[in-house]
């Protein structure tokens, strides 16, 4: 059976067919600037290339032209609509109302919506992408995948904030954790790699993108992770602060005359590694350039960010009382030796070893520990789409 997995944001829709019998990626590709001008691209696994602008008023718009693409006789990789035996979308927070992915229906979409207050600019997209889909694909299944889900197993102590219980108690604020998809994808995939039994194992997943989070995941369910309320608790990003001071939102209202939405701004879009740099960049190929080259604010931005890696493996490792396997996922963590080989630098006391030629191999799942290290080290490259296709077939 064929999936069609959507990644639905405010302007923009991922999407990917994926065979889910060989779990081949037929196509895929992007829809940007919904509602300003448009733009389209697709590309598929018999090297079709597609790229123009293209109007897309909403997102109804931008999924009919995905469907076109797909059964197009020139570039397309099936005949007909048919052909797509079900939806899976991406759905960014589930509060504590999804524990697990579900079929959609009708008290599910309501459900989503109550989740509204917590993602304002995620889960109303997300709802638009599914009601596109609903409109084009009256009779197709869809399934809803959510990021918090993974991590609804964490106890109230990881989960609770030092803040009056009336705030959780009529506002759920708690912490949730994103990419949960990631997190669970990628600590049974090490599992097996690695040969543990992921029923009786101690896996720290580090999936650093240009959004960045760290899970401790003891027997296959998350116990503690990185981000919070929101997606901006926790390391350093590509343009997000992460963990500080909360005084400093009041110390900079007050020096800069800005409301405290400005500064939210700012924490969220001009902080990271981007922010520490002077404005250099968020993409860590650039600054791994840069600090190379003697910029010392680069270099100053990767240490903090390496380091504030470190130390949440640390609190990890203390969590679950051991680790036998940390993971390095996602953009920077697959790809970036170098950011990997600095965290590992502080966790010499685990009895961590580098093995520094393989921690050279790229764009496969890898052992990167030597075979005298005691915790196993390896790099898995995530597939969000991947698991959004598995969750959505075996719910359907
Ligand atoms: P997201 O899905 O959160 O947008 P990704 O997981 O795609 O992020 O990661 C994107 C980031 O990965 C880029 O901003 C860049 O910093 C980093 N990255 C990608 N390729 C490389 C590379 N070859 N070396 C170092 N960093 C890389």
């Amino acid at each position: 059976m064929n999936v069609l997995v959507i990644n639905c944001g405010s302007s923009s829709l991922k999407y990917q067919l994926i065979n889910a019998d060989t779990e081949e990626a037929l196509a895929s590709g992007l829809c940007e600037r919904i509602g300003i001008d448009g733009r389209f691209k697709y590309k598929s696994n018999t090297g079709a290339k597609v790229e123009k602008e293209a109007t897309m008023n909403n997102h109804e718009d931008a999924i009919k032209i995905v469907l076109d693409a797909l059964i197009d006789a020139q570039n397309g990789v099936i005949k007909s609509l048919d052909e797509i035996g079900a939806v899976g979308h991406r759905v960014v927070h589930g509060g504590e109302k999804f524990a697990h992915s579900v079929v959609i229906n009708d008290e599910v979409m309501k459900a989503i919506e109550e989740c509204n207050d917590l993602a304002p600019l995620h889960n109303p997209a997300n709802l638009i992408g599914i009601n596109a889909c609903k409109a084009l694909m009256p009779n197709v299944p869809m399934v809803a995948v959510f990021d918090t889900a993974f991590h609804q197993t964490m106890p109230e102590k990881a989960y609770l904030y030092g803040i009056p219980c009336e705030y959780y108690e009529k506002y759920k604020i708690r912490r949730y954790g994103f990419h949960g998809t990631s997190h669970s994808f990628v600590s049974k995939k090490m599992a097996e790699f690695a040969g543990m039994d992921i029923n009786n194992s101690k896996i720290i997943v580090c999936h650093l993108g240009n959004g960045a989070s760290v899970s401790a995941v003891l027997n296959g369910k998350s116990v503690d992770t990185s981000m919070g309320l929101t997606p901006l608790e926790g390391l350093l990003m590509g343009t997000r602060s992460g963990d500080l001071d909360p005084a400093i939102i009041e110390f900079i209202a007050n020096k800069e005359g800005k409301n405290i939405s400005e500064i939210l701004n700012i924490l969220n879009k001009k902080s990271g590694v981007q922010g520490m740099s002077g404005g250099l960049s968020s993409d860590f190929r650039d600054l791994g350039a840069a600090a190379a080259e003697g910029n010392v604010l680069a270099k100053q931005a990767l240490d903090v960010f390496c380091y504030r890696v470190a130390k949440y493996i640390g609190a990890y490792t203390a969590a679950m009382n051991g680790v036998d396997g940390i993971a390095f996922t996602a953009g920077i963590g697959e790809n970036d030796g170098a950011v990997r080989e600095s965290v590992l630098s502080y966790l010499g006391y685990l009895g961590i070893e580098l093995d520094k030629e393989k921690n050279a191999i790229r764009g496969e799942e890898v052992l990167i520990s030597t075979a005298d290290s005691k915790v196993k080290v390896c790099v898995i490259p995530t597939n969000e789409e991947l698991a959004i296709a598995r969750e959505t077939v075996a719910l359907i």
